[in-house]
């Protein structure tokens, strides 16, 4: 039989097999942002066009070349989100969430569309782990911020993934800084790339993380905005290291992190590893000052950062770290005949009340092929119910992997009786 069709290049499909690999990570993030008083915020996967070339910033490669836009049958310009900052920003300010106290801390997961080429670590469908902190200023935001992803990461038991930090100033230092920049770039202008010429003019910064060789050479000896800094980023800068400092945070100082999108401001970091080839930036953020006021609010200093969770799994398998997979069945009842099968439907739902994986069969096989599948499923244990099991009212659970029986009675207490029993034998299965 011929497929009608395959999914689109650049998605990728997580299987029921591998899903527990996403409730890993998925859960130490909700764990690590709630420790840090974030909450969660979901906002629609599709928002005005508007919302995007505003928020996102119009000389950005997001905005240029990347989005999924298209018009609705009433006229409407819409985009796929390309990534979670924009849309909680609007929601917090649409439902003004500043009212109700600052700052105003959310995280989110969201699945982000770009239209990039794909290639290992880059993706037109991906996903993304953010929190975002609106209305406070203080360069103790920014390390607490960093703090956070630092702990995920820990958590999650990464090594070799390095900070790597910079203060991009406000517009003030900016435009001197771009002036420099220009100046700089302005000598060379027959060997810089296209993409790069054309922005010279209007966001010269991107000229330091262009990602063609011969640009990235004449970037090393580029000026650096670290002296360009203003009085006020000079010493925001210094307090955000103090803390870092503080909480054992290590960093190094990166005057080429210039972040893709618009919106930055000050402190503006990338956590990068060298384990999973070129697309090596696992997290990147920052502050945004001048956002909230882009979109139409007044003055609300913000912050965030977003984790990309593809390429946060492909560090952890190039690492070998190993993800408890508590997806496993603990109990598998194999049954002989209707009233078994019947009288099975009991038992589980007592199992799978005390938070334990069960199953039996619901395919019509018979007792050997059952078996098999109970192996197959990887079931901690077994238990074979027919017409002598349910007359003594008593059966034997087997240990698949020790063969150990024990008899349990299938009354009232087999379910606690059970539970015991996959606890005392050390089971990583129970939920
Ligand atoms: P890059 O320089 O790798 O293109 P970016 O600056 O475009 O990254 P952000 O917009 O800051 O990335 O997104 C934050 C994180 O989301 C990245 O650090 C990365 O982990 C992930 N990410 C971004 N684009 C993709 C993509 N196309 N496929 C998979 N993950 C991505
Ligand atoms: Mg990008």
């Amino acid at each position: 039989m011929a497929l009608i069709t395959k999914k689109i290049k650049g998605t990728e499909d997580v299987l029921p097999k591998q899903s527990y690999r996403w409730q890993f990570i998925e859960k130490i993030m909700r764990e690590e942002s709630k420790a840090y008083g974030f909450k969660e915020i979901r906002t629609p996967v599709f928002e005005h066009t508007e919302l995007f070339a505003r928020g996102v910033g119009q000389t950005t490669d997001v905005v240029q070349k990347e989005m999924y836009t298209f018009t609705t049958k009433g006229g409407e310009s819409v985009t796929l989100r390309p990534e979670g900052t924009a849309g909680a920003a609007r929601a917090v300010l649409e439902h003004a969430l500043d009212n109700e106290g600052l700052p105003i801390k959310a995280s989110y997961f969201v699945s982000c569309y770009r239209y990039e080429k794909p290639q290992a670590g880059r993706l037109r469908e991906f996903h993304q782990f953010g929190l975002e902190e609106y209305g406070t200023q203080s360069p103790a935001a920014d390390a607490e911020l960093i703090c956070a992803a630092q702990s995920v990461l820990d958590r999650l038991g990464l090594d070799q993934i390095h900070l790597e930090l910079n203060s991009i100033g406000c517009p003030e230092c900016r435009a001197k800084y771009n002036q420099a920049l220009r100046e700089y770039f302005g000598q060379f202008k027959d060997r810089l790339c296209d993409t790069c010429l054309s922005r010279l003019e209007k966001n010269p910064m991107r000229l330091l993380d262009c990602k063609s060789p011969q640009d990235q050479e004449l970037a090393k000896d580029a000026p650096k905005i670290t002296d360009y800094l203003c009085e006020e980023c000079e010493n925001h800068f210094s307090e955000v290291k103090r803390y870092l400092d503080s909480a054992g945070v290590e960093y190094t100082v990166n005057p080429k992190i210039v972040r893709g999108l618009d919106y930055y401001t000050k402190t503006v970091f990338e956590f990068v590893t060298d384990c999973i080839g070129a697309q090596g930036t696992v997290c990147g953020g920052g502050r945004y000052d001048g956002l909230i006021e882009e979109l139409g609010g007044k003055h609300m200093p913000s912050l965030g950062f977003a984790m990309g969770l593809e390429r946060l799994l492909m560090v952890m398998d190039a690492q070998g770290i190993a993800i408890p997979d508590d997806d496993k069945c603990a109990l598998y009842i194999a049954t002989m005949g209707d009233d078994a099968k019947v009288k099975a439907f009991e038992l589980l739902r007592r199992v799978r009340e005390c938070g334990l994986i069960a199953e039996t069969d619901v395919v019509g096989r018979g007792l050997r092929a059952q078996m098999k599948y109970a192996d197959k499923i990887g079931a901690k244990y077994s238990l074979v119910l027919g017409d002598n099991e349910l007359s003594d009212n008593k059966a034997k659970v087997k240990n698949m992997e020790t063969g150990e029986q024990t008899e349990l009675a299938l009354d009232e207490s087999f379910a606690e009786k059970f539970s015991v029993l996959n606890l005392t034998d050390n089971s990583s299965f129970s939920i």
